[in-house]
């Protein structure tokens, strides 16, 4: 029988890795620049924390999650976000607690939603988050965006516009949940099944129906700007006049309103027209969420995040990236079975003394050892053959300059170090 990955997911080969390393560099240097830290958090938690945290109304828990009985007939389910988790980890290990009132923390990794592969979604994909927990300031709030938009930039994707909103806080939501009720009281026959259940369970939803949104009372539904409270009001206005002082670009969008039930005041997208991501693509989003750690059981505390889907990223990092940087120092070729035996010593030397390097396991001609050479970026091809092993020297030929020397064994570290740090700019 012939296996294959389950469908939405994929395997990342050798040949990529180099470039998803690439990205998580970036990402964890972009972190410890703004002091976020990271933390690692379970794939899968119990059933019960998103259908709270994130909200049982919502696509993401009614219909995608992974959910299923461990052996002691527990409810779990992997994990499709990572603010949940995050949260719950926070009120279980007391963070709140800690002398400083400011979290800042970052995830990375898989999440899981049972989705109809296509576009480039997969059932399991993978997230960079932030999510900055204890403060309640627009300061942090733009701290947020800066750090978003900043990731942005760093890999180079163009034409980005930062789209902002605000949910308002409790007050407001009261105010604008009414609002919509009165406004699709009257149509709400014409609405799906699924948004007659929203209707009275959490209306704000109905504004994210794939179904009816070509219904004209979708365009025309009231806006969540309209309802905020004089608190929320000022909240947002510091957020726009910080956003100014900046020179950051961003439109207010009054349409904005993120897929999850615990965001609140401000939420944000990034969205970018460069072609390498398609017209109009979200790279990412966020926002606030004041109620979700007192959600999970912890006392109120406010927090900020956002999150990127690291797919949709790595489509902006460049495929053409330095080879060399990634090769290897020595390539060892060794000819005949007592040039291999001495191989093996030198390889083990070479390691312990930090050189990324390998050897011809295949027992191939010159020829065939060459083209490894060639295909693992080697700065040295080293020659072992009979004679080598006769006078206790190997064949170092340097690959970028193609100069070639014949080294005693003794001096193979020195040789190298000496190549690749004096006088030999051929980089
Ligand atoms: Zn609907
Ligand atoms: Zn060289």
């Amino acid at each position: 029988m012939a296996y294959s990955a389950p469908r939405g997911t994929v395997d990342i080969l050798p040949e990529k890795s180099g470039k998803w390393i690439k990205l998580e560099q970036l990402l964890r240097t972009i972190s410890a620049n703004y002091n976020v830290k990271e933390m690692r958090t379970p794939i899968f938690e119990h059933a019960e924390l998103f259908n709270r945290a994130v909200g049982d109304t919502t696509d993401v828990v009614s219909k995608e999650m992974y959910t299923f009985a461990d052996k002691k007939g527990r409810m779990l389910s992997l994990r499709p976000e990572g603010t949940a988790g995050i949260a719950r980890a926070y009120v279980e290990n007391k963070m709140y607690g800690l002398p400083e009132k400011l979290q800042k923390v970052y995830y990375m990794g898989p999440m899981f939603r049972y989705e109809r592969p296509q576009n480039g979604r997969q059932r399991q994909f993978h997230q960079y988050g932030v999510e900055m927990l204890g403060v309640e300031s627009p300061y942090v709030d733009v701290e947020c965006m800066l750090m978003a938009v900043t990731v942005v930039e760093a890999l180079g994707i163009k034409n980005v516009t930062l789209h902002i909103n605000s949910l308002g806080d409790d007050q407001s939501r009261d105010a604008y949940r009414q609002a919509l009720k009165d406004h699709f009281a009257p149509v709400l026959d014409q609405l799906c099944s699924d948004c007659k259940a929203r209707f009275d369970k959490n209306p704000l939803r109905i504004l994210d129906c794939k179904v009816d949104a070509k219904n004209p009372a979708m365009q025309s539904a009231p806006k969540t700007i309209d309802y905020l409270s004089d608190h929320a009001k000022a909240h947002f206005d510091k957020v726009c006049s910080l956003l100014d002082d900046l020179e950051i670009d961003y439109v207010v969008d009054t349409n904005l309103v993120r897929g999850l039930d615990y965001y609140s005041h401000t939420v944000f997208e990034i969205i970018s027209d460069d072609p390498k991501l398609g017209a109009g693509a979200t790279v990412g989003g966020g926002g606030r969420y004041n109620g979700l750690v007192e959600e999970l059981g912890g006392p109120a505390t406010p927090g900020v995040g956002f999150a990127f889907g690291m797919e949709r990223l790595l489509l902006a990092l460049d495929d053409d990236q330095d080879d060399d940087e990634d090769g290897l120092d020595v390539y060892i070729m060794p000819l005949g079975s007592e040039a291999k035996d001495l191989a093996v010593q030198i390889i083990a030397m070479l390691r312990a003394n930090g050189f990324t390097c390998d050897m011809d396991q295949c027992d191939r001609g010159l020829k065939g050892q060459f083209k490894s050479a060639d295909r693992y970026h080697a700065h040295f091809s080293m020659i072992i053959g009979d004679e080598e092993v006769q006078k206790e020297v190997v064949n170092m030929k340097c690959n970028h300059s193609h100069t070639q020397d014949e080294v005693p064994l003794e001096n193979i570290v020195a040789y190298i170090e000496n190549h690749m740090s004096g006088g030999h700019e051929h980089e």
